[in-house]
């Protein structure tokens, strides 16, 4: 595929902690979750970088997220170890426009959590069963090129009630071989800022390297761009109206 126009700065943010403590997940991952992502991403054509917990600011300082158009997020063991400060300073830029594509277990992140206002817990089972994703939005620059419905062939099962609030756009909907449903891929807008969420993503299974998945955080990234030509929203005291406020009414 052709590179996108005005490619997206893309960063791909991982606590990368399974993959150097589970040989399981080594062995899917051997460089981490977050360079199967920036590699795919990168193949078809967008500016991407890393950065992971361990980092000095978690990778994300300003100069970083400042040149960052779209941030990933996965996270899973570690999402109290991420610092309020950095947490602060993602969510500012957020509101002012970054997109954000929260992955998986991300949905238990602190920043997740603070731009939806809710747990955002669900129910689970990791028993490796198959999952089918329908697109439920056809229209939607997220289910470009995705057909009807995909199937992701073992996934751990996320089930609803799934606590956020309702998204702006719902794009999939999971179902599960043990007979839950799931909002799979749900937009949210939060200030300037677009938010994607999508399921998939269990670091034990190869999920990131499946095509559909790949082609959905490519369309996600697309997406969630902040738009160039939108003008700054201007708040505050403004002292000149418009119209004539004194004016008389026309007869
Ligand atoms: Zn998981």
């Amino acid at each position: 595929m052709a590179p996108p126009q005005s490619a997206p700065r893309i960063t791909v943010w991982n606590e990368f902690r399974h993959e150097q403590k589970n040989p399981k997940v080594k062995a899917v991952y051997p460089d981490g979750i977050h360079t199967a992502i920036a590699e795919s991403l990168r193949a078809d054509g967008f500016e991407v970088k890393t950065a992971t917990l361990d980092e000095p600011e978690h990778g994300l300082g300003e100069d970083v997220l400042s040149a960052t158009d779209v941030l990933f997020w996965w996270g899973h063991m570690a999402h109290g170890e991420v610092v309020d400060a950095v947490v602060d300073r993602v969510y500012a830029r957020v509101l002012e426009g970054m997109g954000l594509v929260v992955l998986h277990s991300g949905h238990f992140s602190k920043i997740f959590r603070r731009l939806m206002g809710t747990t955002c817990d669900l129910s689970w089972r990791d028993t490796g069963e198959r999952e089918r994703l329908w697109v439920v939005a056809p229209q939607h620059p997220i289910a470009e090129g995705l057909g009807d419905s995909f199937v992701v062939p073992q996934a751990e099962m996320y089930g609803e009630p799934f606590d956020i609030p309702a998204p702006d756009e719902l794009v999939f909907v999971s179902w599960f071989q043990g007979g839950e449903v799931f909002r799979s891929g749900a937009c949210f807008n939060r200030g300037q800022g677009k938010i994607f969420y999508f399921r998939p993503g269990h670091e034990t299974f190869p999920i990131y390297y499946q095509a559909e998945v790949q082609q959905v955080l490519k369309n996600a990234a697309r997406w969630a761009a902040p738009t160039p030509s939108r003008p700054k929203t201007g708040f505050g005291h403004r002292p000149q109206p418009l119209e004539s406020i004194l004016a008389p009414e026309p007869a």
